[in-house]
């Protein structure tokens, strides 16, 4: 609400190279010849503003980087994962808990669904983060969480409801030697794990329906645009006009 109402300067730098590495990511995948993604690269830099020259330069360098990344990322990983699809949707419908209680909608979209070699949908998030989650985060992370709850729910365009095969968080500002990019997992979720997730989605949608919404700590303060005004929290300062 905050942001929507002038909270926020906006998008960022940051949010724009973000932005940019998952268009050109999708590029990758088989739309653009390899070839000319330097130039679309190149292309697509001259319509955004960074600011200072030196500045776009140096930003123009850390994309290329994490564009040559994620190629090999890709490259390595097609004797265990098969693409299904690029930005696939989701949308779909949760049940209610008890009778009588709303439905949950569930949307969003998947920057890669592929296939693992037992015909298991996995789910590839992309992240630009330059510091990786720890791999208990990534086990615990409720954004691919919330994707496998989608496939078992059958919630993925163009998918049947199917076991998921896991899911996984690329970080292509973080190269491996092994792997690529650096590589975090969380591991399939069965029934008791689905079940898990369907309850904090449940509890998430009943903590976001309002009229009045509470101000929780959580782990994305840190990097939340509103932090000085949010009541949660005690920086910041009395404005008075
Ligand atoms: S609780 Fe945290 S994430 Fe939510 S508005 Fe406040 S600072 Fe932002």
């Amino acid at each position: 609400m905050f942001e929507r109402h002038g909270g926020s300067d906006g998008e960022n730098s940051h949010a724009v190279t973000g932005t940019l590495v998952h268009t050109l990511v999708q590029a990758l995948a088989g739309r653009i010849p390899p070839e000319r993604i330097d130039q679309a690269l190149e292309n697509a830099w001259g319509s955004v503003d960074l600011g200072s020259d030196w500045y776009a330069r140096r930003e123009l360098e850390r994309t290329r980087r994490m564009l040559d990344t994620f190629s090999t990322w890709l490259q390595g990983t097609r004797s265990e994962l098969e693409e299904v699809g690029v930005e696939v949707t989701v949308d779909g419908m949760i049940e209610p808990r008890e009778p009588g209680a709303p439905r949950i909608r569930l949307r969003g979209r998947i920057d890669r669904l592929e296939r693992d070699p037992d015909g298991r949908p996995v789910v590839v998030d992309v992240k630009t983060a330059k510091n990786p989650v720890s791999k208990d985060a990534a086990r615990d992370h409720a954004q691919l969480a919330a994707y496998q709850v989608a496939v078992a729910e059958g919630a993925v365009e163009g998918e049947p409801a199917a076991a998921p095969g896991g899911a996984r968080l690329v970080f292509v500002a973080k190269p491996h030697n092994k792997e690529g990019a650096t590589q975090r997992i969380q591991p399939p979720l069965d029934e008791e794990g689905l079940e898990h997730w369907r309850e904090v989605i449940h509890e998430a949608a009943a903590a976001t329906r309002g009229p009045q919404f509470l101000a929780q700590v959580n782990d994305g303060c840190r990097h939340c645009p509103v932090q000085s005004s949010c009541p949660a929290h005690d920086e910041g300062r009395q404005v008075t006009g």
